[in-house]
Formats: C-alpha cells, sequence, structure tokens
C-alpha cells in the first residue's frame, strides 16, 4: 500500500470539499472494494476520504409507494430490515446473498453502485426496479447511472446519498454465485409494477442491462414459460475462468425463468 492522507468527514459538504482540495482523493465507504485495491497497489490516491462519519447518509425509510435506503447503509441492515423485508422482500433477499458476513457487514448500498462491479448485484435491482440515485448534486434515473463496466454516470466530487426504489407489485432475484466471492456469474431481477415490467440482467456482460424481449413478453403475461424460450444474445457478454459467454447467457434464461416463478409465489 502506498502512503495516503487519511481524512473522516461529517457532512457530504466537507467531504466534497476535502476531494477538491485533495491532489487526486478517493472518497471511502466501507472500503470492501477500495482497501484491496489500495493493498495490491493498484491505486495511489494522495487522500482517502471516508463518508463514515455522516449520519445523514444511513438508514432505511419507508411510505405507501417506496423504499429509500441511505448510500452508507450496509447490505446487512438492508437484508435485516423488516420493513424492506415486507415492502420488497426481493430487495431484502439480494442484500443478503452478497459476499459473506464481513462483506454484508462493512460494504455499503451506495459503494457497490458507485463502484458498479460487472457482477455487482444491487445494479441489478436500481435497473430492475426503476429506482432513482440521489446525489449531492441531482437525482439521477437507475437506467443512466450505470454507464460501462466500473463506471457511472457519477462526476468526480459527486457524492451517491441515496436510492429511492419505488415498491413494485411483484419483484424476484435470482443468481447465479461464484461460488467462492458469491459475486454474481448471472444474476437477473425482474419485476412488475408502477415502473412497469422489468427485466434486469447483471453479471453477464460489461455492465447491468434490461432484457428488452422478457420484458416485452412477461408484459403481456407475467408467468415463467412466457420467458423460457427467449435467448440472449451471447455476442456481448463476458467470457472469464467462470463462464463462457455462450454459458452466461444459457443463465441468463434459466435465472429469468425461475425469478418470474418466484416473483408469482
Ligand atoms: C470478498 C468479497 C465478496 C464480495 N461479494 C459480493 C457479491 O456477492 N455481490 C456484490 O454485489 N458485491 C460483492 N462484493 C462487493 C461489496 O458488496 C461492496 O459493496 C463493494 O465492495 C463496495 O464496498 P464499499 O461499500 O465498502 O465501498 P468502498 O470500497 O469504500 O468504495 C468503492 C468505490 O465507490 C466509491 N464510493 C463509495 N461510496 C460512495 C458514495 N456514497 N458516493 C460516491 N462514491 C462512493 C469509492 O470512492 C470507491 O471508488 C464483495 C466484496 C468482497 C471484498
Amino acid at each position: 500500500m502506498y502512503d495516503f492522507n487519511y481524512e473522516k468527514a461529517t457532512s457530504t459538504g466537507e467531504a466534497a470539499s476535502k476531494l477538491s482540495d485533495a491532489e487526486d482523493g478517493k472518497f471511502m465507504a466501507g472500503g470492501m472494494t477500495l482497501l484491496p485495491t489500495l493493498k495490491q497497489r493498484l491505486a495511489n490516491p494522495s487522500d482517502v476520504i471516508d463518508l463514515g462519519g455522516i449520519a445523514d447518509l444511513v438508514g432505511i425509510t419507508v411510505d405507501g409507494s417506496s423504499v429509500t435506503i441511505g448510500a452508507m447503509t450496509p447490505h446487512a441492515v438492508v437484508n435485516a430490515s423488516a420493513e424492506v423485508q415486507k415492502a420488497i422482500p426481493a430487495l431484502a433477499k439480494l442484500a443478503g446473498l452478497i459476499g459473506d458476513p464481513m462483506v454484508r457487514n462493512r460494504g455499503t448500498i451506495g459503494g457497490s453502485i458507485s463502484n458498479n462491479d460487472p457482477a455487482a448485484d444491487y445494479p441489478s435491482a436500481v435497473v430492475g426496479l426503476g429506482a432513482t440515485v440521489h446525489t449531492t448534486r441531482r437525482q439521477i434515473a437507475g437506467d443512466e447511472f450505470f454507464t460501462g463496466m466500473f463506471e457511472t454516470a457519477l462526476e468526480e466530487d459527486e457524492i451517491v446519498t441515496k436510492i429511492v426504489f419505488p415498491i413494485p407489485e411483484k419483484a424476484a432475484y435470482m443468481k447465479f454465485p461464484n461460488p467462492a466471492s458469491r459475486y454474481a456469474v448471472v444474476g437477473t431481477f425482474v419485476s412488475q409494477g408502477p415502473q412497469g415490467t422489468r427485466v434486469a440482467v447483471t453479471g453477464a456482460g460489461p455492465c447491468v442491462f434490461r432484457q428488452s424481449d422478457m420484458e416485452a413478453a412477461l408484459g403481456k403475461s407475467f408467468a415463467s414459460e412466457s420467458v423460457e424460450n427467449i435467448k440472449q444474445d451471447d455476442g456481448d457478454l463476458n467470457t472469464d475462468i467462470h463462464a463462457s459467454a455462450e454459458y452466461r447467457a444459457h443463465l441468463v434464461t434459466v435465472m429469468a425463468k425461475r425469478a418470474v416463478a418466484d416473483a408469482n409465489g
């Protein structure tokens, strides 16, 4: 690890100003991705600005139509929340499928979506539920937030503050996990509700994407039979030591079918 200045902010304004003042600063949430990156000397920031002292960024509120989760809320808290379990059980379940207990207790929803790992789970819920990402500057539709592998619409000193998820009528998430890390080899989030019928796929490609053929079929009939014969094109999918593009394409259909069955109870 290279040397860096460690600073802890108590407000988003202070954090943004510390980042602007730094030569090459980086925000830190739970450090679950950032710290291994630093330990492996893959990054060399001049300053690490810890968001862990900003109380406003933690917590969950639920009203009649939405679930709002603060950016610094750990996965374990989302998983254990009785309110989330009641309003969007698929979201609580997704949080409980992430990594291991340490990752779930330190890792945060804001860190996960800001990092935008192609195999991360939360991006599929943000897109699959038609959520809105709130930042220190603006509100960004989930569909516009994830722009590419490890890339988002965030500006350098912009901080995710909360994510607002509309409450669907039906939703479910199914993933085929990597047996070591639990990251998604493929994960498919399906929902039906105020944001329409949505199918969001993570793990398969460089970035989360919507499966429009499945959305159209489920829009007509929200049944697992509607997707079982829809094949995902493997042209843009990932091939790595864990799975070929062809196998990932196959998993997209299998996970979608299982997710729809789960959403239908
Ligand atoms: C062993 C292991 C297994 C894992 N398994 C899974 C898995 O199965 N599924 C899954 O989805 N994820 C998995 N993860 C990732 C985990 O879920 C964390 O959410 C992710 O690593 C981000 O961690 P963090 O929240 O601590 O953010 P950090 O590591 O602190 O930050 C990550 C990045 O986001 C930026 N950032 C953080 N918060 C904000 C914010 N509020 N606004 C703007 N930028 C911000 C930071 O500057 C940094 O660039 C795993 C991680 C590990 C180490």
